[in-house]
């Protein structure tokens, strides 16, 4: 079976096409989201086009209504992207299955069944970058809550009345623990055109403010953490992002998670995502297969 996954973010398009499974092709293209969402469909279209699929999955940012492929909310990262029926006007252009999912819980659907994910009925998916999506798998189904909203790790509230968040409230869990968090106090108490690296290397070294700009950071990263684990006791979290590709901060998170979680709470796996920024395209297909499948039952029976 031949699927077509896109994973649609504020800055890029990610996209590739799976033969049973296996991803043959992965590229990338500019979203170009200030230009509007009937740009944006347009230039789907077209990527999709030439590429022979039996379904197509998609993952995007925004709030979905998995069911009929609805963006029921988008922030202003994808403006005119709230309201477009993605899988009604694309079914009805192209005549195969579509699935459209939130790109938080794609990437736990992807880990979940080809990720590190494998094989846990119950895990978390944690991806930090300009905000921080996640994706819950409850009892081996993704969790989708009462209206379809669930997941939204992002805004756990540590801090009340603490830092502007972009969901409009105050004190969330991403205006403390995102990368763009983190970039932020680097810019502000160390120097605006700053490079990873060398602001690691500090870290290590002890410098100040660097070491100090850090250690907050992460304390607000364990801080969010030990709350979603205390909550939903997870067979493991995932913790994915650029930023998490440096394994140290995966081994520092765990090392302060285990020192002060409850003790029913200590055997909890914490890990870095397999698939890395391909675990949405993976989430996508595995969506379409299952839409390919309910479709043609339910044209057999
Ligand atoms: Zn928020």
């Amino acid at each position: 079976m031949n699927i077509f996954a896109l994973d649609i973010g504020g800055t890029s398009i990610k996209y590739g096409l799976f033969e049973n499974e296996e991803l043959v092709f992965r590229r990338e293209t500019p979203t170009n989201a200030s230009s509007g969402g009937e740009v944006l469909f347009e230039t789907i279209v077209k990527l999709i086009k030439g590429n022979s699929a039996d379904a197509i999955g998609i993952s995007t940012a925004g709030q979905v209504n998995a069911d009929s492929g609805e963006i029921i909310f988008a922030t202003d990262t994808l403006p005119g992207w709230k309201g477009m029926k993605l899988k009604k006007r694309l079914e009805a252009m192209l005549s195969v299955p579509v699935a459209v999912e939130n790109d938080g819980n794609a990437a736990a659907l992807g880990e979940a069944h080809y990720g590190n994910g494998k094989g846990y009925q119950n895990l978390v998916c944690l991806v930090y970058g300009t905000g921080i999506g996640g994706g819950l798998i409850l009892g081996g189904e993704l969790y989708r809550g009462h209206t379809g909203s669930a997941g939204e790790l992002g805004h756990i509230e540590l801090e009340p009345g603490g830092r502007r968040c972009m969901c409009g409230g105050k004190g969330c869990y991403e205006a403390y623990a995102s990368t763009s968090a983190l970039v932020s106090q680097i810019k502000q108490y160390v120097k605006a055109d700053f490079e990873w690296d060398s602001f690691f290397a500090a870290v290590k070294a002890g410098s100040l403010p660097e070491a100090l700009i850090y250690k907050r950071w992460i304390e607000y990263v364990v801080a969010g953490l030990k709350s979603i684990i205390h909550a939903l006791n997870p067979a493991c979290v995932l913790l994915g992002g650029g930023i998490m590709e440096r394994h140290f901060i995966i081994d520092d998170v765990n090392r302060m998670v285990k020192a002060t979680i409850m003790d029913s709470h200590r055997n909890v796996l914490i890990l870095p995502m397999k698939l890395g920024n391909s675990a949405g395209l993976y989430g996508a297909m595995y969506s379409a297969v299952r839409e390919y499948r309910k479709q043609k039952d339910f044209d057999i029976s």
